[in-house]
């Protein structure tokens, strides 16, 4: 039976080579989960990982994270909107100009979302600082949250640790997508600041960006069925 919290789960695809892409996305089933194909893949693969991925049923989501002026931004959100893929991302750091530029290109009622990334998760205070931004790394992932939300923007890509305070300055409809995920007993590996999927869902989260827990696990469609459940037993 269908819930609300079917498909929340975007798995991503980091992979070198495209028959282990093909040879997972055969083990997974899209009624599940989606698919997120990053900057690798697609400069690797091109939209042929993209159309394999829509062979099969899924939802993709395509992080290529675009930052230009806007009329280049607008040009390539339009390409991926004609791609026919289910979610696609822009730094709000591109600036006001530049996301009403991707929102034209891409109509609030289009099948495909835009969301922005905030700050990225590598960034800390120090770096900003270098960059010459003295607010903390939390002050500015809200502030450009209010940014992306003022221009239409249907969500951000934030830690799970932000979800919760941009859920409290802005409304629920607004998704949050969040990294940086993993179930009790995975390895953290270069993950710092972790929560675990029912955490995040907790937090505020809309969809969960989950990589190397479910692709290097020894059986992925468990994995996946395994975190699903964990989902589901939470009583919203
Ligand atoms: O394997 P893992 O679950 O760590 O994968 C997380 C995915 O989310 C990777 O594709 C990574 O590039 C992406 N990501 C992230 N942290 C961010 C933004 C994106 O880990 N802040």
């Amino acid at each position: 039976m269908a819930t609300k919290l079917d498909r929340r789960i975007i798995i991503a695809f980091d992979f070198s080579e495209l028959d282990l892409a093909l040879a997972l996305m055969d083990k997974l089933d899209p009624t599940v989960c989606r698919i997120k194909i990053g900057k690798e893949m697609f400069t690797r693969f091109g939209p042929v990982i993209v159309h394999q991925a829509h062979q099969r049923n899924f939802d993709v989501f395509l992080d290529l994270k675009f930052h230009d002026i806007p009329v280049t931004v607008a040009k390539a959100c339009k390409a991926a909107v004609e791609l026919g893929v289910w979610m696609i991302n822009v730094h709000a750091i591109g600036g006001a100009a530049m996301l009403a530029a991707a929102r034209e290109a891409v109509p609030l009622d289009s099948d495909t979302r835009l969301i922005a990334v905030t700050i990225l998760t590598s960034m800390d205070a120090i770096q900003l600082k270098g960059l010459g931004i003295l607010e903390t790394p939390l002050e500015m992932v809200k502030r450009l949250s209010m940014l992306a939300k003022n221009i239409r923007i249907d969500g951000v890509v934030c830690s799970a640790q932000e979800a919760r305070h941009i859920r409290k300055i802005i409304s629920e409809d607004f998704l949050l997508v969040t990294p940086g995920i993993r179930p009790i007993g995975c390895k953290q590996d270069d993950q710092h600041r972790i929560m675990t999927p029912q955490e995040a869902l907790v937090a505020g989260s809309d969809y969960l960006v989950i990589g190397r827990p479910i692709t290097q696990a020894q059986d992925p469609y468990k994995a996946l069925l395994e975190i699903q459940a964990d989902l589901q037993s939470l009583q919203f």
